[in-house]
């Protein structure tokens, strides 16, 4: 049944603890889960500590949040040392700057009359970083939209009349911090940026591969036929490992889990990374 290496929990903007993941993990038959909420590492011991003594592998990680020229560019580190110091001050530095940036988008809806508070927004998140589904959460309570999908379609998604950008280090220096953190990189999702979802450029993944970089999540849910086919064959060109992960979110979005899975001999593979 091979690993699902890419999910979230309600540590970041999932909608599941990561408790019920586990669970849900082994009542799907996984061999493996990877956990990987955005800019933290808050779910590790709960997971470890509900994984315990059963069947189930995990590939403990982050969702790292990195900017490219303005537009969202996410990293996954998978094997890091949650206790790095420079990892920790950079995941603080990310977590108040998502805070900040929440304010301001709260501030962007009511220029659009409606009627969020960022107080709201920030029960909702509780002890997770801030994200925009946070927010979506909120707008869709006081009757603005009828759905999450819909306030990103409408206000957040990247471009859109709600959409702050967040603060954050470059692809590369994503990628040599999670390596110093002892972990693995892997560019998510490539064809999802940009306000068209134009994807990455082959030249950013290029040098993405000369910093570190180990694979490329080119079986995502949302991706196409042809991106699938055309990040496979850059990561063979490249000689990186090509991973899956359903980048599951509980109810905050449709991906289910389990509905993408990376091969074991691949997990091993990456386990064993090291740059050639
Ligand atoms: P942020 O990290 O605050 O920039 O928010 C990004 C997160 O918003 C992603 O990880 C998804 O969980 C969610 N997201 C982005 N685009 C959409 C969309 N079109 N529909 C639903 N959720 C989305
Ligand atoms: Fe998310
Ligand atoms: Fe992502
Ligand atoms: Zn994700």
């Amino acid at each position: 049944m091979g690993f699902d290496l890419h999910t979230h929990t309600t540590c970041s903007d999932g909608t599941t603890t990561p408790e019920r993941n586990v669970a849900d993990a082994l009542e799907l038959g996984l061999e493996g889960l990877g956990v990987t909420d955005h800019d933290t590492t808050e779910g590790f011991e709960r997971a470890r500590r509900a994984a315990d003594g059963t069947p189930l592998e995990l590939v403990l990680g982050t969702e790292f949040s990195a900017e490219l020229d303005g537009a969202s560019v996410h990293v996954l580190g998978y094997w890091i040392d949650p206790g790095y110091g420079p990892l920790i001050d950079e995941l603080d530095r990310l977590r108040d700057e998502r805070t900040d940036r929440a304010r301001r988008i709260v501030e962007r809806f009511h220029a659009l009359d409606v009627p969020i508070t960022f107080d709201r927004v920030a029960e909702l998140a509780g002890e997770a970083p801030i994200g925009r589904p946070h927010i979506a959460k909120a707008v869709v309570e006081v009757g603005a939209a009828a759905d999450v999908r819909e306030v990103f379609d409408r206000y957040l998604a990247d471009g859109g009349p709600a959409y702050v950008e967040k603060h954050a280090v470059t692809p590369r220096r994503a990628i040599e911090l999670l390596v110093a953190a002892g972990g693995v990189a892997v560019l998510a999702h490539p064809g999802l940026y940009g306000p068209g979802d134009e994807g990455l450029d082959a030249t950013v993944i290029e040098r993405m591969a000369a910093a570190g970089l180990a694979g490329i999540e080119a079986d995502h849910p949302d991706h196409d036929d042809e991106q699938r086919r055309a990040y496979r064959d850059l990561a063979a060109g490249l000689k990186l490992e090509v991973t899956a992960g359903s980048d599951y979110h509980g109810e905050a979005k449709e991906n289910r889990l389990g509905s993408a899975t990376t091969p074991r001999e691949v997990v091993e593979r990456l386990r064993g990374w090291v740059r050639g």
